[in-house]
């Protein structure tokens, strides 16, 4: 954490229209955010070019404000900061902390089983083996636990060298990885306030690693719980969660503040999405905001 002035973001993936697991994220961030006169920046996660589905960054967009989510400043694009994540890269490299791999991905899987799936077995670590070339850039772990104290889910402690080993932080194909690009948009848009679906919990140890390695300052984190189907799915957007309807926003803001905790009184659903919007900002109690949530059926909420 620093003493900059404080600033919270929104920073969704153009995989799909926002869904109820979506809007929960955001709301949470801009609620907790606006709660505290705390700047809310957006950013569209559209370094991944082939999840993002044509037409979603701007209904995104559309939905956030319709759901009267308004944010400061220009959007920023990661599709755009290539230059940046670059650069970013060549600070890690030249402080020796990223190496080539040139295992592909299912030589680099024959490792032990780690939070994730398979841990980077080391292959390359110490250069790569004669006749290899270069494919791949990951980040180098250090051995022993990261420590971090998350505002709802509480203490979280990864050994990220044993339980996700060397990262990838450049693909083979050239793209940067999620993990790299978070952090250095983070910096740059002087987030000091994540706040985010839990998902993104096993995330954070990396990220702060990477922020550790390039001499950026670590925000605050806050993980909102995920909301599941029956079967333990995650709502998510490529996997087709009920799209939020943005001609209904009220009931949907309802839903989401009654599953962050906040009890909103039953008499807001009469009320137009500025004033619900002003309750919840109001009487935002982020520690009211439960860890996990109980399975739901998918429609229970879908407005
Ligand atoms: N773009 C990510 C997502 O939509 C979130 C990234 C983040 O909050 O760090 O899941």
């Amino acid at each position: 954490m620093t003493d900059a002035e404080p600033v919270g973001r929104y920073a969704p993936s153009p995989s799909g229209p926002l869904h109820a697991g979506s809007l929960l994220a955001a709301v949470a961030s801009f609620v907790h955010a606006r709660s505290r006169g705390t700047r809310w920046v957006l950013r569209m996660d559209d370094i991944d070019r082939g999840r993002e589905v044509p037409g979603a960054a701007d209904d995104i967009l559309h939905t956030l404000e319709a759901f009267g989510m308004t944010w400061d400043g220009p959007v920023l694009y990661q599709s755009r900061r290539l230059d940046a994540y670059q650069a970013a890269l060549e600070q890690l490299r030249e402080s020796g902390r990223v190496f080539d791999c040139g295992c592909t991905r299912r030589e680099a899987q024959t490792g032990p089983t780690g939070i994730e799936g398979p841990v980077y077995p080391g292959t390359c670590r110490d250069g790569l083996p004669p006749g290899r070339a270069p494919r791949s850039v990951r980040f180098r772990t250090t051995e022993g636990d990261l420590a971090f104290k998350d505002g709802i889910q509480g203490e979280v402690v990864q050994n990220p060298a044993a339980d996700v080993g060397d990262f990838v932080v450049r693909r083979a194909d050239y793209q940067f990885a999620y993990q790299l690009a978070v952090v250095v948009d983070d910096a740059a848009q002087g987030v000091t306030e994540v706040v985010r679906g839990a998902d993104l919990l096993t995330s954070t140890p990396r990220q702060i690693l990477l922020q550790q390695a390039l001499s950026l300052p670590v925000p605050a984190y806050w993980h909102v719980p995920l909301i599941t189907h029956a079967d333990g799915r995650k709502f998510s957007k490529s996997e087709g969660a009920a799209a939020l309807d943005p001609l209904r926003p009220v009931p949907g803001l309802l839903a989401a503040l009654d599953r962050l905790g906040q009890s909103p009184p039953a008499d807001l659903a009469a009320e137009n999405v500025d004033t619900v919007l002003a309750w919840a900002i109001a009487n935002w109690r982020v520690d009211s905001v439960p860890r996990r949530l109980p399975p739901t059926a998918e429609t229970a909420y879908a407005s």
